[in-house]
């Protein structure tokens, strides 16, 4: 089984560390009992959103939420691919914690996270919210337990962001007499990206050099040996990534439709709207397409947009922030008390969040972790044998590894992520007394796992 790689850049990520100054003021007054709904937009990193500073016309309904609400400079990732990194948002642990965070799909099969684990969508069920949740198959799907978290549960392998967003207004419709909390997972923008037609001559693709969704295995998972093999040209890598941009617009759209259908029931004065990825994507930047296989800052730094009562327009968190953190920072909004014991994050509200500069990212499976300690990023490369430091704030693309000139600040983040990985193997230990539940996956999941290119 190998990890799918990915693609080039057109722009490197543009870290804006010297913003980084503690924001002292809460970003937001708790708004008990809202309605909560959240978007993963699959893949779509951070810097091709406008209100992240892209230059191309790919977000214009999300740039509009973002002056509206609360923007997230510094969100980080705790796992570069998905099944990982949404379980550490649900569960808000950490994932050698959680457990989910290789592609072994003989473990995944027989141990995915139980029915009645602690999970985002069942807390809120115990305090009285309606759940609901839209997938799209994959890893956010039926095999890897996610139906059995939520009230209802749709998905389906072509359910594209056109087709949740009615289906998800029609459930608020008859469900609204309670609090509700949505999860929609889009793979929308997630390769093959495949643009619908306006948005492919909107972003200038060539139709006859237009890279087809439909076959991934024959067209798009060669494009990885090229990749390796550094034969991907500037003019393809630059389709590629138009197609890419095509397919955040796509959804963009569809996100503006949804905060239309909001805004005409009325509902939002009492909605929090939360938009993020589970991880971002590569176009060469490091030789490798897609996403997965590494932690560099192209595939570890996340959008994340809320907004919502209670939540000032125009609001901007500097400070690093992990996706862990967010479900207590979730329930400090909602005014509910936190999970004790249950969970590894703090909320940005939380004084101990002060203490918290550090931020831990990665690839189990290819066994590269990072920890994430502004300006440095300490990469420790356990497949290959390499220990890398990169100054962000002077090389933003991670294009030259300081590690030799800095031998004390590596062994002092070396030793801190050897820290907080103990506490983290420690914590699974901890849940896993709990018992992990067994589950067979329904056949077929494995081929849309394959058809993306997950595995092979
Ligand atoms: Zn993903």
């Amino acid at each position: 089984m190998q990890l799918v790689r990915g693609f080039a850049p057109a722009l490197l990520l543009g870290v804006p560390l010297l913003a980084l100054s503690s924001c002292r003021r809460p970003p937001f007054e708790p708004a008990p009992g809202a309605n909560v709904i959240m978007i993963c937009l699959d893949s779509v990193r951070p810097d091709h959103l406008g209100c992240y500073g892209y230059s191309r016309d790919t977000s214009p309904r999300l740039d509009r939420i973002a002056a509206e609400g609360l923007r997230f400079e510094q969100a980080v990732t705790n796992a570069t691919w998905t099944l990982p990194s949404i379980l550490t948002l649900f569960t808000s642990t950490y994932p050698a914690a959680h457990g989910r965070d290789n592609y072994d799909k003989e473990y995944n099969r027989e141990h995915p996270l139980p029915a009645d684990a602690p999970v985002l969508p069942r807390f809120l069920a115990e305090k009285g919210w309606r759940t609901a949740g839209f997938g799209h198959g994959g890893w956010t799907s039926q095999a890897f337990g996610f139906d059995r978290w939520f009230d209802y549960w749709e998905e389906g392998p072509r359910f594209e962001i056109d087709q949740m967003v009615p289906r998800c207004l029609e459930w608020i419709d008859t469900h609204r007499d309670r609090p509700f909390f949505i999860y929609i997972h889009t793979l929308s923008p997630h390769f093959p990206y495949r643009p619908q037609g306006t948005y492919r001559a909107k972003f200038g693709i060539d139709e006859e050099k237009y890279v087809p969704p439909e076959d991934p295995e024959r067209v798009w998972l060669p494009l990885l040996d090229q990749a390796k093999a550094g034969k991907i040209g500037e003019r393809l890598l630059a389709q590629i990534v138009r197609q890419y941009d095509g397919g955040i617009a796509f959804t963009d759209e569809w996100i503006g439709k949804l905060a239309d259908g909001l805004r005409e029931r009325g509902l939002d004065r009492n909605t929090l709207l939360v938009v993020f990825a589970d991880h971002g994507e590569q176009f060469l930047e490091h030789g490798l397409l897609f996403h997965g296989a590494n932690a560099f800052e192209e595939t570890a730094r996340v959008p994340l947009i809320m907004a919502g009562p209670g939540i000032q327009p125009g609001t901007l968190w500097t400070r690093q922030f992990e996706l862990v953190d967010f479900l207590p920072t979730l329930f400090d909004y909602l005014a509910l008390p936190l999970p004790e014991r249950k969970i590894q994050g703090i909320s940005l509200l939380s004084r101990k969040s002060n203490d918290r500069s550090w931020a831990l990212t990665g690839d189990s499976l290819s066994r590269v972790q990072a920890l994430r300690r502004l300006p440095w990023k300490y990469v420790d490369d356990r497949m290959n044998g390499r220990v890398e430091l990169y100054n962000l704030a002077q090389d933003p693309g991670e294009k030259k590894s300081v590690a030799a000139e800095n031998p004390g600040r590596v062994k002092k983040l070396g030793e801190l992520l050897e820290r907080r990985e103990r506490e983290n193997a420690a914590f699974g230990a901890f849940l896993a007394q709990t018992g992990t539940g067994k589950r067979e996956l329904p056949a077929g999941v494995f081929d849309q796992l394959k058809a993306l290119g997950y595995v092979q």
